[in-house]
């Protein structure tokens, strides 16, 4: 049985029509005939291998959701389940990470697009660990962004300890701003979004922002000093890092997800003077996931997309790049 799919067969290449021969299923394997697959941003710094660990030719996409075709003896799940599959698709199951349930965390951690061939195909085989059942009240298009994006932007304020009296900030509203602004919300906190695109405002407020800050008019982050707990970064660009420590309280934290092109560089004083900080954060465990979205099914949060299908990527990829969708595409079979 061959497994059609979507692959680059070159750094930043079209994607082009694709077939091959899948792995054998083992024990703890699940076959998923896919239904969607979101694209995460991070699919085109893979496609440009600006991460330096793309295989060619490559398959991309990690946010899938599908339903369970066949499984090995030891799998998971039933024939039939709706599941979603992430980033993540292995991990060494000894370490001192892995047995504490903190599998993003493994150094041996293996990626659904990068180890094997990706979600833009009709079918996908996985170990059933790395999978979770999507629970009744999402729909599957809503859902997929969830199992990446969702996840990404959900760890941190689990992790970090954000607080429903907390002001929390996200920049960038995309993909994963869209629905951090969403989660930090239903968490009951003060939500502010900085945004580039003065256009994204009525629907930013509408996704859940209490206030939207147009980064790009002048002397706007001066007036927002020392207001923030917590604030998450999802852009792929590089912006002005100290206006964000500045606008961070005394203890506040400027928690990183976003991978921009270049380094990161701001001065150390506005650290020290408040003891202020800085980290990142990649992804969410196997258990956040499933946590995640029992919230999300709870709460209401889910994608805002735009559907296209599977043959459409190469247009979609194009949107992506020049911020056009509104806020996550996805991939249809
Ligand atoms: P996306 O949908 O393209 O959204 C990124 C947003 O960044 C854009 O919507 C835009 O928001 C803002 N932006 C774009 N260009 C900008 C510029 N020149 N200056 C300032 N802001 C700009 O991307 P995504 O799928 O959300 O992914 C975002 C980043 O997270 C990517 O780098 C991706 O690789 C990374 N990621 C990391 C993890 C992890 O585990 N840490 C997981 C998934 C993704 P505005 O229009 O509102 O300004
Ligand atoms: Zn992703």
């Amino acid at each position: 049985m061959k497994i059609k799919a979507y692959a680059a067969k070159e750094k930043g290449g079209r994607i082009e029509a694709f077939e091959y021969e899948p792995k054998e299923l083992g024990p703890e394997d699940i076959e998923v005939k896919i239904s969607h697959c979101g694209v995460c941003h991070s699919d085109l710094h893979l496609l440009n291998d600006d991460f330096g660990m793309t295989q060619f030719p490559f398959v991309p996409g990690h946010e899938i959701t599908g339903t369970v075709t066949a499984k090995g003896e030891k799998a998971m799940f039933a024939i039939g389940d709706m599941v979603g599959i992430g980033w993540q698709s292995g991990s060494c199951g000894e370490c001192a990470y892995c047995r504490h349930g903190e599998e993003n965390l493994c150094a041996l951690s293996s990626a659904t697009c990068v180890s094997g061939f990706g979600g833009y195909a009709e079918k996908i085989r996985i170990n059933s660990r790395f999978a979770l059942k999507i629970p009744a009240g999402l729909a599957p298009s809503e859902a997929a962004p969830l199992l990446c994006g969702g996840v990404t932007v959900y760890t941190p304020f689990k992790v970090y300890g954000v607080r429903p009296w907390m002001k929390v900030g996200v920049i960038g509203i995309g993909g994963l701003g869209h629905l951090a602004l969403q989660f930090a919300r239903a968490m009951g906190c003060e939500v502010t979004a900085f945004s580039t695109s003065e256009n994204k405002e009525k629907e930013a407020l509408a996704l859940g922002a209490h206030n939207f800050v147009s980064t790009r008019k002048n002397g706007v982050m001066t007036s927002l000093a020392g207001r923030f707990d917590f604030i998450i970064s999802t852009v792929s660009a590089d912006v002005n890092w100290g206006e964000y420590i500045n606008a961070l309280a005394p203890k506040g934290r400027l928690s990183i997800v976003g991978v921009p092109e270049n380094e990161i560089k701001f001065h150390a004083f506005p650290l020290l003077v408040g003891q202020r900080s800085v980290s990142g954060s990649v992804i969410g465990s196997p258990s956040t996931i499933g946590e995640m979205l029992e919230f999300s099914a709870r709460n209401g949060v889910k994608a805002k997309t735009e559907i296209y299908k599977m043959s459409e990527v190469n247009d979609v990829f194009e949107r992506v790049r020049a911020n056009k969708v509104r806020y996550r595409a996805v991939l249809e079979n």
